[in-house]
Formats: C-alpha cells, sequence, structure tokens
C-alpha cells in the first residue's frame, strides 16, 4: 500500500524523490527508503516512521546525483521496521527494488531451490523480488525483468535500478498503479504510484498496463510486454496542479477539513445545478436511454465510502424505485451476484486508488456492467476505468481519518439519485423542495461547527471510556457507522455500532455503567422506537449522549447528555449529525493526544487487497 517514486534527469534525484515521497506520504508512513547509484555503486538510505525521519538521516553533500528510486510503506509482511523499508537490494548488492503490492508466492520462491540458499536480510515478501531479479540477470534489464514477473503472483508495481546501468530505470506493473511522466525534452523522468505527485509539473504521461515493463534509457522510455514486444503508448498531456499543504491555522488537517465541509458540501452540488434546478454533471458520458433502462444498481466501496454507500442506497432505492444493493468491496468478487443487461456498478473511493475496489470493479467490468466512479482525485484508477466519473469537488483531503470526502460523497450521491429519478418519474416539485432544502445544508454545518466548544466538552467527560456503542435506526444507523468507525481510527477506542433495535437480540449483554451508548436520534420515522431502545439501555445503566434536533421531545429525559442539531428532514439529517460526532471523535483523539492526522496502523490510501 505503499507509494513509489523513481527519478532519472538533470535534477538532484534525491531531492526529487523526498519531494516526491511526500506527496504520497498518504499511501503508507510505516517506513521510508531511498537507493540511487554512486559511483558504480548502490547507496541507500532507510527509516522507519515518517519521511521526516529519512531526511534527516540524508545528508544531501555530495548526492548530486541523476537517478534515484524511493518508497514510503505501509507494511503488509514483516514489521514497520528499518530493515524491512524498502529499497531492497538482493545479496550482492547489484540492484535494488522497490515495491507496492503483495507477493503471494514469496515463501515458495524463498524455499525454491533459485533461493534457497540466499541469505535474505528482511521480513518482507518484496526483497524476494530483488533477488530473483538478480540471479535472473545475465546483462540485460528487461530480459531480467521479465523472467521475474513471470515467476512472481500477485500484485505489484515495481521500479528497479542497477548499479551496472547508471543512467536506466526499469518500472513494471500488475495490479498496482504506476505512472511515468516526462518533458517534452525528455530531459527527467518521473515514476510515481500517483500522477498527483508529479505535483506542479506540465508532464507527458503514461500509465502502464497489466505486465508492461517500462525501460528508461539514453533520453527515452521503451514499454515491453511480457513477450519482449514493444507496445506503443500514447501520452497525455497532464498540467498537474501544484499540491500545497496548509492547515490553515488549524492544529491538525482532520479539524481544517472538518471545518471545510460547508464549502466542501456546496462545491459537491452548487455548479451541478442551473438556475431551473436542473441536474447537469460535467463530462458525463453515461447516455440517458441507458440511465432509464437501468434496473439493478450495485455500489461498491470500503470503510467510510462503504458507509456513503449505505446511504445512498436507501435514497436511490426510495426515489429512483430501482433495486439497489451496496457491497464491501473487498467481498464483491468472491460472491456470485447478478448483473443484469442494464446493471450500473458505481464505484466510491476518495483517492480513486483503493485495491479492493479496483478489483471489484474488474468483476463488474467482466460482467459487462456500465460503470459510474464517484470520487475526489482526477486521473486517478478508478476514474480511469469507469464509463463515467463524478468528482466530489473536495479538494486535497490530507488527514487519514476522512470527514469532507464523505459529506461530498453523500452530496453528490443524493444528487445523483435525484437525477436518475428524474430520469425515471419523479416528480419535478418532489425533487425540488429535497434540492431546496439540500441548499440550506451548508448553513447548518456552519452552525453545528460553532457548537465546537460545548462538544469539546462532552468529549471531555466521555474521554476517559473505553467503550462505545454508537447506535442508530433507517438512515442514523450508517451515520453511527461513520461516526463509531471516526472514534476508532482516531481514538484507537472500542467503538461498535449497531442498529438500536438489534440491542436486544444479543449485545444487550454488553451494557453496564463503564459502557457509553451514543445515540444519533436524528431521524424522525424512528424516533420513538429509538427513544425506547434507549430506555432499555437505560434500565440496564448505560450512560447516554445523544445527538437529537432541537425540536426533538424526550430525549433529555433518557440522555446524561445531548448534543443538540439542526432540524433537517430525515435524508439530510446524516450532515449535522456526521459534523458534530465527527468534532467529538477529534476532541476525545486530541485528550488521549494520538497522532490524530497520522493514525497508528493506518494509510489514507489502501493499494494492497
Ligand atoms: N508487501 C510489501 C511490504 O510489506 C509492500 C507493501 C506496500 O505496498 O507498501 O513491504
Amino acid at each position: 500500500m505503499c507509494g513509489i517514486f523513481g527519478y532519472l534527469g538533470s535534477k538532484n534525484s534525491i531531492k526529487a524523490c523526498l519531494t516526491g515521497l511526500k506527496l504520497l506520504e498518504y499511501r503508507g508512513y510505516d517506513s521510508a527508503g531511498i537507493a540511487a547509484i554512486k559511483k558504480g555503486r548502490l547507496i541507500q538510505f532507510k527509516a522507519s516512521g515518517k519521511i521526516k525521519a529519512l531526511e534527516k538521516k540524508i545528508n544531501m553533500k555530495d548526492l548530486k546525483l541523476n537517478l534515484a528510486i524511493g518508497h514510503t510503506r505501509w507494511a503488509t509482511h514483516g514489521p514497520a521496521i528499518e530493515k524491512n523499508a524498502h529499497p531492497h537490494l538482493d545479496e550482492k548488492n547489484s540492484v535494488a527494488i522497490v515495491h507496492n503490492g503483495i507477493i503471494e508466492n514469496y515463501n515458495i520462491l524463498k524455499k525454491s531451490f533459485k533461493l534457497k540458499q540466499t541469505k535474505f536480510r528482511s521480513e518482507t515478501d518484496s526483497e524476494v523480488i530483488a533477488q530473483l531479479f538478480s540471479i535472473n540477470y545475465k546483462n540485460d534489464l528487461v530480459l531480467a525483468t521479465i523472467e521475474t514477473l513471470k515467476q512472481l503472483k500477485g500484485s505489484l508495481a515495481i521500479v528497479a535500478i542497477h548499479k551496472d546501468h547508471p543512467n536506466e530505470i526499469i518500472a513494471a506493473k500488475r495490479e498496482s498503479p504506476l505512472a511515468i511522466g516526462y518533458d517534452d525534452k525528455k530531459t527527467e523522468f518521473i515514476i510515481s504510484s500517483d500522477p498527483n505527485a508529479f505535483s506542479g509539473r506540465n508532464l507527458n504521461v503514461i500509465f502502464l498496463k497489466n505486465d508492461e515493463i517500462a525501460h528508461i534509457k539514453n533520453g527515452d522510455i521503451t514499454v515491453i510486454d511480457l513477450k519482449n514486444n514493444k507496445i506503443l503508448k500514447t501520452p497525455q498531456k497532464l498540467n498537474s496542479k501544484n499540491l500545497t499543504f496548509s492547515k490553515k491555522g488549524f492544529d491538525h488537517y482532520l479539524l481544517k477539513e472538518i471545518f471545510d465541509q460547508p464549502i466542501t458540501v456546496q462545491k459537491a452540488f452548487i455548479d451541478r445545478l442551473t438556475e431551473n434546478d436542473e441536474i447537469e454533471f460535467e463530462n458525463f458520458n453515461l447516455d440517458k436511454k441507458f440511465l432509464k433502462s437501468i434496473d439493478n444498481i450495485i455500489i461498491t466501496a470500503c470503510g467510510t465510502s462503504y458507509h456513503a454507500s449505505l446511504i445512498a442506497k436507501t435514497f436511490l432505492q426510495e426515489k429512483a424505485k430501482i433495486f439497489i444493493s451496496s457491497e464491501i468491496a473487498s467481498e464483491m468478487r468472491f460472491k456470485n451476484l447478478i448483473f443484469t443487461k442494464n446493471t450500473l456498478v458505481i464505484a466510491i473511493s476518495q483517492s480513486g486508488e483503493t485495491a479492493d475496489t479496483v478489483a471489484a470493479l474488474k468483476t463488474a467490468k467482466e460482467n459487462n456492467a456500465k460503470t459510474l466512479a464517484i470520487v475526489n482525485v482526477q486521473n486517478s484508477t478508478i476514474s480511469r476505468m469507469c464509463d463515467s466519473s463524478i468528482f466530489l469537488k473536495a479538494g486535497l483531503e490530507v488527514s487519514v481519518c476522512s470527514t469532507k470526502a464523505f459529506s461530498s460523497q453523500i452530496t453528490v450521491l443524493y444528487l445523483f439519485a435525484i437525477y436518475l429519478a428524474r430520469l425515471k418519474n419523479m416528480k419535478k416539485k418532489e425533487s425540488t423542495s429535497f434540492l431546496n432544502e439540500l441548499k440550506t445544508i451548508p448553513r447548518k454545518i456552519k452552525k453545528t461547527l460553532k457548537d465546537f466548544d460545548l462538544i469539546h466538552e462532552k468529549a471531555k467527560k466521555y474521554s476517559q471510556y473505553e467503550n462505545f456503542f454508537f447506535l442508530g435506526r433507517n438512515l442514523m444507523y450508517p451515520t453511527a457507522m461513520e461516526a463509531a468507525l471516526k472514534l476508532k481510527e482516531i481514538s484507537y477506542l472500542n467503538a461498535n455500532a449497531y442498529p438500536a433495535g438489534e440491542m436486544k437480540h444479543g449485545p444487550l449483554a454488553l451494557i453496564d455503567s463503564k459502557l457509553i451508548v451514543i445515540a444519533f436520534c436524528a431521524n424522525k420515522k424512528t424516533y420513538d422506537k429509538m427513544l425506547s431502545n434507549l430506555m432499555e439501555a437505560k434500565a440496564r445503566n448505560a450512560q447516554i449522549l445523544a445527538f437529537a434536533t432541537k425540536k426533538s421531545y424526550g430525549i433529555e429525559d433518557i440522555a446524561d447528555d445531548v448534543i443538540w442539531l439542526e432540524e433537517t428532514s430525515d435524508e439530510l439529517a446524516i450532515f449535522p449529525s456526521t459534523v458534530a460526532s465527527q468534532l467529538f471523535a477529534y476532541f476525545i483523539a486530541k485528550i488521549r493526544k494520538t497522532d490524530i492526522d497520522h493514525p497508528r496502523n493506518l494509510a489514507k490510501t489502501v493499494t494492497v487487497e
């Protein structure tokens, strides 16, 4: 799940790698490393932890080199210690590789005849690539790569350098993404897991396909397949935006991004609504005839995006009257789902790189389904794979814990639901009143954010507890799931989400005075039932913190504390409830002094399955 960066060109390669790796750190921050060639020998720098730790170890003096490869790791095989940091070298120190993915047959290979005498230095699966490459190398980098790829199983993006080829880089891909950019004069070649790390550069970019190998040599790039046939690639001109990171005066990116939401939610709908409240998506390629004929929608996603999919599912089904299922992406391809001739698969991902979602999309394509991406990052793998994309326009989300992407996903999905429902039969009047209310949401989020100090006070009270149950019914259940995930991710507390009505079927046994119930009560349809469920918990001594709208009656008699929210329709209650619960999780994490923007064991983008 790492970030890979390689540089060959006229500038300082190690500096270029450090800059590139910082832009890829969202893909993992367990350890980092860089390798280069100096006077015919491979040199390397490694550090556990973030890129900053690696930077401290590198003395730039005497390091004006033209070629380097770098890696920021999210450990899959072997702990996050320095010896497991990439790049990995072979036994003879002749080749260095960086790898993103998982080599599924690494153990078999290690014990194989070819490698059983080899001394491995790390506990990673990746090192096997360097050792195999070295054995397969007979003075030809491309042939060695082809041979090595044939022996490897699993997912990989690899970049390799060899001490005897100081002006050459090899890159190869199978499942994990890899982009290669170069300037018009071909004085610089940059390889990256994500083209956004070409920040601020205007480059010609090619994206490698599965089992393609790129060989950069003598100011040129050749792409070859596993049969050593040349492949003609047409580069795209990509003028990537300068990625600038700023907390804008907030203590953490997370808090900044929570506060971004009145604007980001607005951005997700404002330019897509005409004066007459018609909905128009930019560069939308799904034709209306197909959209009208859709009889089945499968929404697939992971983590926070999956929670967005659950909300969208209920709304879409109700409005467009289509059968909808929401599938956890990592499970989808192991199920025999039903694809009709008119199935649409919607893939949701903030980064557009989530490996599980990419795999789920492949299943969709194998079944000839039409595909729609709802992603934040343009040019991302998922947006390139799908027939059409709707972008979140939420801006860069830096904090690993997703906040503003979630509210933008819901906004975009709601818009799409109305768009589709109108094509199907929805009355304009019904949809207009919904859209009018949607327009009030940015203001309502702003009001929620004003309760900053009050939510902080409540967080102080509850931060000393270890176990939480997040309860909700109807749309407040996925809201509770998302809120519990926030608390887990950044506070490392045990937070379970449950449909409130299900508590009596088992989990009620867990309730005692040390268990905190966080109740999401902003759903009118289920409010009375929710109160009864909370009474059942209270009767067993649970302490209750409720998130409820200002017009709710009776909740203050049951709950120990209430965070009062703006009144909305049931469909839109997700917004104030979510923003308030994001602040609550943020303050608990802050009180507990965790690494809020980079929680342990996680990465922003999950690029392994
Ligand atoms: N499987 C490799 C490792 O654990 C690479 C993981 C990654 O893609 O970051 O080192």
